[in-house]
């Protein structure tokens, strides 16, 4: 593109961003620290889903102080079904440095906001220039695929290596005038109208400057390598009733679904009976013998890297007293007591068949 050529487009968007953008909750405002909130929520996840999210966490952290000040498990029961829950963990810790040790202020400095826990290039860039109007180019996916078809770029979106390609075009682009308000146009152009499927061409404000409409190669654009199928683990879980207690343990603060909350399990061996893998994960985990006794539900749940078949089973505790090899916690709890406790996602397709249960048993 010419100078000229990069004038027009950033013209073009931004008049369309300005009539056309959705209103959402985290445009409204100029704090830093809400907007950090929403990008940190907005990375990996739709905007319907972060919605249903975003108004409930900010009304019961308003600002970072009482970020800072809550108990993890508050804010992991907030986070709860939002998914990649490392993110919240991170955004804990970040806020505490930023009472620790930044007067309680969200630094209006590249360099030191990109130093927090959790806070990478994407979120730098989107909470500098959204929030202090700082010239940083944000990418994202969808920018990523707004700016391969604008360049007709064969760089593999999904690629690291790829990365640079992206950040040199959108370096280009970007009005440093307006670096916030043109980064939240350049996704939202790549949201709504530049969709991987059928983008809307004919009403994009950039349709001139578009080598991929221009020569009608819209679909073959953008390029991904092909990724490898997802391994399968199939695993065991079980409610263990001790009289009107059921046991769930905590998993460690770090790694995948870090502090939350589970009922205890664990890989099917080869040629392992589900049962019998049930009463010797659990004997494993937690030192207790105990006995499936009714075979409760099969839980399919697909994350980022791998994909789990989970048998649940109720069991029957016959003796031991806990001991935990990985977790870090447990409780005896009622099934009423479900709900304070933050659970993965793969627990919750089971957690109705208990809930709903009692709630019979109740009627
Ligand atoms: Fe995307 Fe089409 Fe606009 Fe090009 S013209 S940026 S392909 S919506």
């Amino acid at each position: 593109m010419t100078s000229k050529e990069i004038t027009l487009f950033r013209e073009n968007l931004l008049t369309w961003f300005e009539t056309y953008h959705r209103k959402l909750p985290w445009r409204e405002t100029e704090d830093p620290y809400r907007i950090w909130v929403s990008e940190v929520m907005l990375q990996q996840t739709q905007v319907k889903k972060v919605l249903e999210y975003y108004q409930k966490f900010v009304s019961k952290f308003p600002d970072v102080k009482s970020l800072a000040a809550a108990p993890l498990q508050d804010l992991l029961k907030t986070w709860e079904g939002l998914g990649y829950y490392a993110r919240a963990r991170n955004l804990h810790k970040a806020a505490q440095v930023v009472i620790r040790d930044l007067k309680g202020k969200v630094p209006a400095d590249y360099a030191a906001f990109r130093e927090l826990p959790g806070v990478g290039e994407y979120i730098a860039a989107a909470v500098q220039s959204i929030a202090f109007n700082h010239s940083y180019a944000v990418v994202d996916g969808n920018v990523k695929r707004v700016i391969a078809r604008l360049f007709l770029i064969n760089a593999p979106i999904n690629q690291s290596a790829s990365g640079k390609v992206f950040q040199e075009k959108a370096d280009l682009l970007l009005d440093h005038t307006a670096p916030g308000i043109f980064n939240q146009a350049m996704m939202e152009l790549g949201a709504t109208l530049c969709r991987p499927q059928s983008p809307t061409c004919v009403i994009c404000p950039v349709n001139t400057g578009c080598r991929a409409f221009q020569t009608a190669r819209q679909a073959e654009f953008p390029v991904r390598r092909k990724s490898k199928p997802l391994p399968e683990y199939h695993i065991v879980a079980g409610v263990i009733h001790k009289s009107d207690r059921i046991l769930i343990t905590q998993r460690k603060l770090e790694g995948l679904l870090g502090g939350l909350w589970e009922f205890p399990g664990g890989k099917i061996w080869e040629k392992e009976a589900a049962e019998q893998a049930c009463s010797r994960a659990i004997r494993e985990e937690t030192n207790l013998l105990v006995e499936p006794i009714e075979y409760l539900t099969r839980v399919k749940h697909t994350y980022t890297h791998f994909k789990i078949v989970m048998d649940v089973f109720h069991c029957h505790y016959r003796s031991g007293e806990v001991v935990l090899n990985e977790a870090v916690d447990y409780r005896w709890i009622t099934v009423d007591q479900i709900d304070q406790f933050p659970f993965p996602r793969s627990n919750h397709k089971f957690i109705s068949l208990l809930t709903q249960g009692k709630e019979d048993s109740n009627e």
